[in-house]
């Protein structure tokens, strides 16, 4: 029996008789080492379990979330010699790119979501995982404080400390209300699985309520207001997918309510999906107005109450209201309470998330990672280090720089700040030449020379071109993957892995920093059209791109289960329409 099964076998013999909770001691065979649950601590005064007091000479990895971030990382985590604990309040992995799908119907729950436990069985290594949230990490003591989700199940014992040797903290975001007042109480929310199945009860309910008899037509209209806040993506989409369901699906079920149903989408700025193209923008805003949805632009949402929502007009200042049915609240994410506590230990405060470096490692921590929503990567600025680039390019220290020199270590520097890359793409700069004739005037090539001071004009504007990444599943996921990679191979390069400012012939960094791909992004705007703005500022928008869509989306899912059950929902809508019982 392999350890990891007596481990899991164990724990749940556990969870049956908690008592037996604080003195049992388990002897694991195949591994050799003692895996001992140890006396209970105190912590705040609550009694707290450690059940991770393992005599291994493993190093232990304890990886926060099974989101994007956390999934791709155990997906791609090859090394052996780790022990890993998972630590999540959910045990599954969420396709959200599809949660607006599943708000009406058009797919299942639970075809988009992968038990944790399915996929990290695949795996040969060490790993468990325990269902619970973490509410504090002590990054001086390398614990974390967790609380299970069980609740009386465990006698009181609810509380457990882990220990790690690296966090990996993948713990995403919530969502951002701004301190809206009324907002919490009274908006939905679509951040996970479950809330996507409550928008889609509260939409079958409005349609339900409305229908009742003894209703003033003024009062059906007031229940089946949909307001929408944020175009965004998110907004955008589900706006679309409610309107199809209403058009396509419920519109023949409720046809004396149909011509009542109002959607709105309210956007604070000046345009929806102002993150894409401004084709697209312009096609989704013009295909909204056409289909009746009604998009308010500079509208701010100031208060919600539970029966209206009031918005203040950019343009003027004005305050009105409106009644509403459900308010679907979606502009944005914010930091959760946690991860704002444990910045502020680390001495990261008033910041939206954690700031890492291109390793992705915790800046002022040891041995701590994050990645994903709950991260940004503090770029390292050229003009900061331009001095030691100068005299390391600068080989035979002339105090000059020939563009011979410069050649040589071009590619190490574009390495390590990639915005000196981006800039000399979008300036249309063939070469670094270009860049250093820029500053130098019209000189022949081989007579450019540049001191200190004109290396430095040459490079000024370079840091211009840095941007913080998207919140999104393709950066959460390459994060992942990149830092398994980096524990794949941690033996090897774990002191200093980026090592100084190096370049070539005095040996390169081990490990490249993160580096972000971008693969393009969608915007599905319903009724079997989607835009699709992929790199290269290649925009189509449309039915073929709708297709693209499903592939893409159907090719991405977690596994062959995921991907099967998502196809079949797919052509079960296309055949019968999606159904509206209200459970
Ligand atoms: P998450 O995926 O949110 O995972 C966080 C994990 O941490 C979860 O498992 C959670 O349970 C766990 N956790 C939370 N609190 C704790 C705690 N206290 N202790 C331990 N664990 C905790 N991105 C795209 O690229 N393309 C899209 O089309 C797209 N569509 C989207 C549609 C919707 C409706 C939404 C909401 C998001 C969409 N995104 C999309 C964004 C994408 O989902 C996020 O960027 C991505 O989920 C971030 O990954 P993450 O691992 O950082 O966080």
């Amino acid at each position: 029996m392999s350890r990891f099964s007596f481990y899991q076998r164990f724990s749940r013999a556990f969870n049956g008789h908690p008592s037996l909770a604080n003195i049992l001691v388990v002897f694991s065979i195949s591994g050799g080492g003692l895996v001992a649950y140890s006396e209970s601590k105190s912590y705040d005064g609550v009694n707290i379990v450690n059940p991770s007091e393992v005599d291994s000479k493993k190093k232990r990895v304890v990886v926060l979330g099974t989101g994007w971030a956390g999934t791709s990382f155990l997906k791609s985590l090859k090394n052996s010699s780790y022990d890993v604990e998972v630590i999540s309040p959910r045990n599954y992995f969420a396709f959200t790119p599809l949660l607006p799908s599943v708000t009406c119907g058009t797919v299942e729950a639970r075809s988009i979501v992968e038990p944790i436990r399915n996929i990290v069985r695949k795996k040969d290594l060490d790993i468990c995982y325990w269902e619970a949230e973490c509410f504090k990490i002590d990054a001086k003591n390398k614990k974390v404080y967790c609380r299970s989700n069980q609740g009386n199940n465990l006698n009181g014992n609810e509380e457990f400390v882990v220990d790690y040797d690296y966090l990996v903290i993948a713990m995403g975001a919530r969502s951002n209300t701004f301190n809206t007042p009324g907002v919490e109480e009274n908006c939905h929310f679509l951040k996970e699985v479950e809330d996507a199945q409550k928008i889609r009860r509260t939409v079958i309910d409005c349609f339900e309520r409305a229908s009742l008899p003894n209703l003033s037509d003024e009062e059906r209209k007031k229940i089946l207001q949909f307001v929408v806040v944020g175009g965004g993506p998110t907004g955008v989409e589900f706006s679309a997918e409610l309107h199809d369901f209403v058009n396509e699906d419920l519109v023949k079920l409720y046809p004396k309510v149909k011509d009542l149903v109002k959607i709105t989408l309210l956007e604070a700025g000046d345009h929806i999906l102002n993150m894409f193209d401004k084709r697209i923008t312009a096609f989704a805003e013009e295909k909204f107005q056409r289909e009746g949805i009604d998009v308010k632009l500079g509208s701010m949402v100031v208060k919600v109450s539970d029966k209206e929502i009031s918005t203040k007009e950019r343009g003027n200042g004005e305050i009105s209201s409106m009644p509403y049915g459900m308010v679907v609240w979606s502009t944005g994410i914010g930091t959760r309470p946690v991860v704002m506590d444990f910045m502020k230990q680390i001495g990261q405060t008033n910041r939206r998330a954690i700031a890492t470096d291109e390793w992705l490692r915790v800046e002022g921590c040891d041995s701590i990672y994050a990645l994903g929503d709950c991260a940004t990567i503090n770029q390292r600025k050229v003009m900061e280090d331009i001095s030691a680039i100068f005299s390391k390019a600068d080989k035979d220290k002339s105090g000059t720089l020939t563009v011979k020199e410069f050649q040589e270590v071009v590619d190490d520097i574009c390495e390590r700040y990639p915005q000196l890359e981006l800039y000399l793409k979008n300036k249309q700069m063939g070469s670094i030449v270009d860049l250093l004739k820029d500053s130098k005037g019209d000189v022949a090539k081989e007579s450019i020379e540049l001191n200190i001071e004109e290396f430095k004009k040459a490079l000024s504007q370079v840091d211009s071109q840095m941007k913080n990444l998207p919140a999104t599943a393709q950066v959460a996921t390459q994060q992942g993957s990149y830092l398994a990679n980096c524990f794949n191979r941690m033996e090897e390069c774990e002191k200093n892995p980026e090592g100084p400012l190096r370049f070539r012939g005095e040996g390169r960094h081990r490990f490249r920093p993160f580096r972000y791909k971008h693969f393009g992004q969608f915007a599905p705007l319903g009724g079997e059209q989607t835009a699709a703005q992929l790199p290269g500022d290649w925009v189509s928008i449309g039915r073929s791109s709708q297709w693209l869509w499903y592939s893409v989306y159907a090719s991405k899912l977690v596994s062959w289960r995921t991907r099967t059950l998502v196809v079949s929902d797919w052509t079960k809508r296309f055949v019968f329409g999606r159904d509206s019982s209200s459970i």
